[in-house]
């Protein structure tokens, strides 16, 4: 498996909303009534939390 390359996890990262906490990103999920379908990761390249499809 070939590891993702600088773009392609930059693209991971850019466009995407970014919280500052765990708990932050939690709650955007919840008020969009999609906790269900979405967990926070804490990001490599900037550090803030996003969202990504559970
Ligand atoms: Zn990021």
């Amino acid at each position: 498996m070939k590891k993702p390359t600088r773009d392609e996890r930059q693209r991971g990262c850019t466009g995407k909303r970014r919280y500052r906490t765990q708990g932050d990103a939690l709650d955007a999920a919840l008020l969009a009534g999609v906790e269900r379908r979405r967990k926070a990761y804490l990001c490599a390249l900037c550090g803030n939390w996003h969202l990504a499809l559970a």
